[in-house]
Protein backbone atom coordinates (compact mmCIF):
# COMPACT_ATOMS: atom_id res chain seq x y z
CA UNK A 1 0.00 0.00 0.00
CA UNK A 2 1.60 3.37 -0.82
CA UNK A 3 2.00 6.11 2.15
CA UNK A 4 -0.31 8.90 2.09
CA UNK A 5 0.23 12.31 2.09
CA UNK A 6 0.18 14.64 5.39
CA UNK A 7 -1.62 17.64 4.51
CA UNK A 8 0.05 19.14 8.00
CA UNK A 9 3.95 19.20 6.77
CA UNK A 10 5.25 22.19 7.14
CA UNK A 11 5.70 22.65 3.56
CA UNK A 12 1.67 22.23 2.81
CA UNK A 13 1.43 25.48 5.49
CA UNK A 14 3.65 26.99 4.03
CA UNK A 15 2.22 26.51 0.23
CA UNK A 16 -1.73 26.97 2.18
CA UNK A 17 0.24 30.56 3.73
CA UNK A 18 -0.08 29.60 7.34
CA UNK A 19 3.56 29.57 7.66
CA UNK A 20 5.73 32.35 6.50
CA UNK A 21 8.48 31.94 4.07
CA UNK A 22 11.47 33.56 2.31
CA UNK A 23 10.01 33.42 -1.45
CA UNK A 24 13.14 33.08 -4.17
CA UNK A 25 11.07 32.64 -7.17
CA UNK A 26 8.05 30.55 -8.16
CA UNK A 27 5.96 29.47 -11.28
CA UNK A 28 2.82 27.73 -11.87
CA UNK A 29 3.32 24.41 -10.68
CA UNK A 30 6.86 24.93 -8.15
CA UNK A 31 7.64 27.24 -5.32
CA UNK A 32 11.82 28.18 -4.38
CA UNK A 33 12.30 29.59 -0.73
CA UNK A 34 14.98 29.86 1.32
CA UNK A 35 15.96 26.73 3.94
CA UNK A 36 15.64 27.66 7.32
CA UNK A 37 18.49 26.10 8.68
CA UNK A 38 21.34 26.94 5.98
CA UNK A 39 24.28 24.71 5.52
CA UNK A 40 25.79 26.44 3.10
CA UNK A 41 25.74 30.00 1.79
CA UNK A 42 23.37 29.44 -1.10
CA UNK A 43 20.62 26.66 0.68
CA UNK A 44 17.40 27.33 -1.45
CA UNK A 45 14.54 24.39 -1.62
CA UNK A 46 12.55 24.20 -4.38
CA UNK A 47 8.93 22.32 -3.91
CA UNK A 48 6.16 21.52 -6.56
CA UNK A 49 2.75 23.30 -5.63
CA UNK A 50 0.96 19.94 -5.70
CA UNK A 51 0.95 17.25 -2.80
CA UNK A 52 4.02 14.34 -3.58
CA UNK A 53 5.48 12.93 -0.39
CA UNK A 54 8.84 12.04 -2.12
CA UNK A 55 11.16 12.39 -5.28
CA UNK A 56 9.20 8.55 -6.33
CA UNK A 57 6.02 10.01 -5.82
CA UNK A 58 6.55 13.00 -7.79
CA UNK A 59 8.20 11.36 -10.87
CA UNK A 60 5.99 8.61 -10.75
CA UNK A 61 2.47 10.47 -10.04
CA UNK A 62 3.22 14.48 -11.17
CA UNK A 63 1.95 15.41 -14.93
CA UNK A 64 5.08 15.64 -17.67
CA UNK A 65 4.27 19.84 -17.45
CA UNK A 66 4.62 19.25 -13.46
CA UNK A 67 7.70 17.95 -13.91
CA UNK A 68 9.15 20.89 -16.31
CA UNK A 69 8.12 23.67 -14.48
CA UNK A 70 9.71 22.04 -11.28
CA UNK A 71 13.32 21.82 -13.24
CA UNK A 72 12.61 24.92 -15.07
CA UNK A 73 12.42 26.48 -11.61
CA UNK A 74 15.44 24.84 -10.25
CA UNK A 75 17.16 26.04 -13.15
CA UNK A 76 15.81 29.71 -12.97
CA UNK A 77 17.54 29.83 -9.27
CA UNK A 78 20.97 28.83 -10.13
CA UNK A 79 20.79 31.33 -12.71
CA UNK A 80 18.91 34.03 -10.44
CA UNK A 81 21.87 33.25 -7.57
CA UNK A 82 25.19 33.33 -10.03
CA UNK A 83 26.03 29.82 -9.61
CA UNK A 84 25.66 28.18 -13.07
CA UNK A 85 29.28 29.02 -13.45
CA UNK A 86 30.74 28.22 -10.10
CA UNK A 87 29.07 25.02 -9.18
CA UNK A 88 26.84 24.26 -6.85
CA UNK A 89 24.85 20.77 -5.58
CA UNK A 90 21.14 19.48 -5.94
CA UNK A 91 20.07 16.86 -3.46
CA UNK A 92 16.98 15.16 -2.57
CA UNK A 93 16.03 13.02 0.78
CA UNK A 94 13.80 10.20 0.52
CA UNK A 95 12.63 8.16 3.11
CA UNK A 96 13.69 7.23 6.63
CA UNK A 97 17.04 5.75 5.11
CA UNK A 98 17.69 9.33 3.35
CA UNK A 99 16.62 11.09 6.07
CA UNK A 100 13.60 13.77 5.17
CA UNK A 101 12.25 15.40 7.57
CA UNK A 102 9.48 16.79 5.92
CA UNK A 103 7.25 15.06 4.02
CA UNK A 104 6.58 16.77 0.58
CA UNK A 105 8.76 16.32 -2.25
CA UNK A 106 11.74 19.35 -2.31
CA UNK A 107 15.00 19.29 -3.77
CA UNK A 108 17.90 21.61 -1.97
CA UNK A 109 20.43 23.98 -4.02
CA UNK A 110 23.67 24.19 -2.13
CA UNK A 111 26.20 26.57 -3.08
CA UNK A 112 28.17 29.62 -2.48
CA UNK A 113 31.18 27.69 -1.52
CA UNK A 114 32.79 24.65 -2.09
CA UNK A 115 31.36 21.87 -0.51
CA UNK A 116 33.83 19.17 -0.60
CA UNK A 117 33.57 16.01 -2.01
CA UNK A 118 29.97 14.50 -0.02
CA UNK A 119 27.83 15.86 2.81
CA UNK A 120 27.60 13.21 5.34
P1 LIG B 1 14.77 17.12 4.52
O1 LIG B 1 15.55 16.58 5.69
O2 LIG B 1 15.41 16.83 3.20
O3 LIG B 1 13.32 16.73 4.60
O4 LIG B 1 14.87 18.69 4.64
C1 LIG B 1 13.90 19.50 5.20
C2 LIG B 1 14.47 20.90 5.20
O5 LIG B 1 13.42 21.80 5.46
C3 LIG B 1 15.56 21.16 6.26
O6 LIG B 1 16.76 21.56 5.63
C4 LIG B 1 14.96 22.26 7.13
O7 LIG B 1 15.91 23.19 7.56
C5 LIG B 1 13.94 22.88 6.19
N1 LIG B 1 12.82 23.54 6.82
C6 LIG B 1 12.04 23.08 7.83
N2 LIG B 1 11.08 23.97 8.13
C7 LIG B 1 11.26 25.03 7.30
C8 LIG B 1 10.59 26.28 7.12
N3 LIG B 1 9.53 26.62 7.87
N4 LIG B 1 11.05 27.12 6.17
C9 LIG B 1 12.12 26.80 5.42
N5 LIG B 1 12.78 25.63 5.54
C10 LIG B 1 12.36 24.76 6.47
Amino acid sequence: MSKAYDNNNVFAKILKGIIPCQKIDENKFSLAFTDINPQAPIHILVIPKNPYIDFYDFTKNATSEEVKFFWELVNEVISKKNIVEKGFRIITNSGKDGNQDVPHFHVHILGGRNLGKMIS
